[in-house]
């Protein structure tokens, strides 16, 4: 298992700075015995001119908020003193290039009845290759997406993970280097950590927002499509459809844009190096450092 943190990393708890290795935990914490917690996954960068830059903070932050108030739980932060301490907890840990993983949880509780109160911690650590550079082998799992009936879908919430680290489980049981989830209904939904879009005939498709996490780099993508002129379509993917395509890849704030080899054994139709996938990918690894870049696409 990568190592997190040292003797000598420091966190942000409940408005101070503490190590890590001394910050205590409630055993008795609801979080801990019903997964009734929500967080964040945010990346900090070191930009082209050296300087450290969390990227899109405010809608990581918004959605931390929407997260615990869809689930009910207290939220008494603004967006600004959270990124505050989150550029704080990097420095303290001399860290530009990293991980950010802000956690909302709640006290001691093992009714299921509300709190009146919630804590929060900012973990940091060094980025390391999230699903790695290679393209990935990638398998329709066998585990669907939570039903948006029975949970608050597009919540961060730690619970819904359980779904995720079974997919992910499968897939490397299987021998593949990641899962694909379908949703309820047996359409197309997302990864366990990533959404995913699909290339065909030079335009991108991607699940409609419902039975999804609505990702930030999801929408980072529609934002650099728009730009490089390539037409992006929200609808409910078949499986079908998916082994038709041009090209795929996940996107997620630490997958970043990745492609697929093949879904299910079967191979995309175009060399990855020849396809507008490869070129947003290039777009979003500008991005996040401040690197202008200027791409064309042919029609
Ligand atoms: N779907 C799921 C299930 C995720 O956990 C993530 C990672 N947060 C994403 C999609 C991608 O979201 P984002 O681009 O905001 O990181």
């Amino acid at each position: 298992m990568a190592s997190y943190y040292n003797e000598n990393t420091i966190l942000y708890l409940n408005g101070t700075y503490v190590k890590a290795t001394e910050a205590k935990m409630d055993y008795y914490s609801q979080s801990l015995h019903y997964g009734y917690s929500v967080f964040e996954g945010i990346r900090s960068y070191k930009t082209v001119n050296g300087e450290t830059s969390i990227f899109k903070p405010e809608e990581h932050f918004t959605r931390l908020k929407n997260s615990a108030e869809a689930l009910n739980m207290p939220y008494t932060w603004t967006n600004q003193e959270l990124i505050d301490a989150s550029y704080e907890v990097l420095k303290r840990n001399n860290l530009q290039d990293a991980y950010i993983r802000p956690v909302v949880y709640a006290p001691a509780n093992m009714s299921f009845v509300q709190n009146t109160e919630s804590f929060i911690f900012i973990e940091v650590w060094p980025m390391l290759p999230f699903l790695g550079e290679k393209l990935l082998r990638v398998m329709t799992s066998s585990f669907q997406r939570p039903n948006p009936k029975g949970f608050k879908i597009t919540a961060k919430a730690a619970g819904h993970y359980v779904n995720s680290i079974l997919a992910s489980q499968e897939a490397k049981a299987n021998g593949f280097d990641e899962a694909l989830l379908t949703d309820m209904l047996g359409f197309v939904a997302e990864g366990p950590g990533a959404n995913m879009f699909y290339e065909k005939d030079g335009a991108l498709l991607t699940p409609s927002l419902g039975n999804i996490l609505p990702g930030i780099t999801r929408a980072t993508v529609f934002e650099i499509a728009e730009e490089m002129g390539i037409p992006v379509t929200e609808k409910q993917i078949t499986s079908e459809e998916l082994k038709q395509a041009d090209a795929a890849f996940f996107c997620g704030t630490a997958a970043e844009v990745i492609g697929w080899e093949s879904i299910d054994n079967v191979s995309f139709k175009k060399n990855w190096n020849d396809t507008i996938s490869k070129k947003i990918k290039e777009a979003y690894a500008a991005r996040v450092i401040e690197m202008e870049i200027h791409q064309t696409v042919e029609a």
